[in-house]
């Protein structure tokens, strides 16, 4: 640092229900947070804006912004809509343009991915798969999505992955709910999101008990799709998190099935012999998102201002 004080990174988690922001010097040293809810994109974006103006005028000028966004959102820093949302059901949000309403009003570099994305970063750089190359963070709330790391390299491809829209089998003897998800019905994301939990069981996940027989079919559904995850992209951890993941007795009934269905193909004594590390619980808990994205702010950075790793 040469003696300066450390730069002032903005960070934002931009939810459906609501954007957390901080400013600070990284997760550890987080000098302003606000929780602002998700209503119009001019009003929850004119209270982003007046909330790091409040934080430059408290703690000194930012250095750089990063978002980690709920979407679909673009990605392709060579598109016109870089940084806006694309095709959300959400009203209102559909080409809310994230990045050019901040930078705008800051003039600073603007790092945005994925709400999984941004969580996996910080679970990656503080958490639960420090030192991995490979690894799937997966979350299991209001909707299910998926993000990571690939070969040292966030995952984006062709847009970005939705790994909570996959396809698994769905017994319709066993289970006549026909899903939630508006595009798909039945995917994982219309068949275990919170959500779908509460339309079939007709009360909210949070209200039943772990011997209910919601929880069995839940794990089910969720170690299918972890067994895609596990032959697709042969992660080194995977990282599940999410408001599902609070009930306590699902984490041990995913890691159960998905051993099962694996039947013992992929040999390797991190799913044979260490599964409890393997499907891991966010050592972040819910901050790994805003940890993330104080991640993207600094990897604006050059190298020698604190800026982070070639992982974007
Ligand atoms: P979001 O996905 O909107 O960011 P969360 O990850 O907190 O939010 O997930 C919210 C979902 O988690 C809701 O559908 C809620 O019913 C469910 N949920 C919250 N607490 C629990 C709990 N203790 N057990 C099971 N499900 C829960
Ligand atoms: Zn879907």
């Amino acid at each position: 640092m040469n003696g300066a004080s450390p730069r002032l990174l903005g960070g934002i988690e931009a939810g459906g229900t609501k954007f957390v922001c901080v400013a600070g010097t990284g997760i550890d040293g987080v000098r302003a947070e606000a929780r602002i809810p998700t209503t119009t994109p001019a009003e929850t974006l004119g209270a982003v804006v007046r909330f790091f103006e409040d934080a430059v005028r408290a703690h000194g000028p930012l250095a750089a912004l990063g978002v980690g966004s709920f979407g679909p959102v673009d990605l392709h820093p060579a598109s016109p809509r870089y940084g806006c949302i694309t095709t959300t059901p959400k009203p209102g949000w559909s080409g809310a343009d994230l990045v050019g309403t901040l930078r705008r009003a800051f003039a600073v570099p603007v790092g945005i991915d994925t709400d999984v994305n941004a969580a996996a970063l910080g679970e990656w750089r503080h958490g639960a798969a420090r030192g991995l190359d490979t690894f799937v963070y997966l979350t299991v709330g209001t909707g299910i999505g998926g993000g990571g790391l690939v070969g040292g390299r966030l995952l984006h491809g062709l847009v970005h992955p939705e790994m909570g829209h996959v396809r698994v089998p769905h017994d319709h003897a066993a289970d006549p709910f026909p899903g939630v998800c508006p595009f798909h019905g039945d995917c994982l994301e219309g068949l275990a999101s919170g959500p779908a939990m509460a339309a079939r069981w007709g009360a909210p996940a949070e209200s039943l008990d772990e011997t209910h027989p919601a929880w069995t079919l839940e794990a089910r559904y969720l170690a299918l799709a972890l067994h895609n995850v596990v032959c697709t992209l042969s992660p080194q951890r995977i990282v599940v998190g999410g408001g599902v993941m609070a009930q306590p007795a699902l984490l041990p009934l995913v890691r159960h099935e998905l051993t099962k269905l694996l039947n013992g193909y992929v040999q390797t004594p991190d799913i044979l012999q260490r599964i409890d590390e393997y499907v891991a619980t966010p050592a972040l808990g819910d901050r790994a998102g805003v940890a993330g994205a104080l991640v993207l702010a600094a990897a604006q950075l050059p190298p020698g201002l604190g800026g982070v790793a070639p992982f974007i």
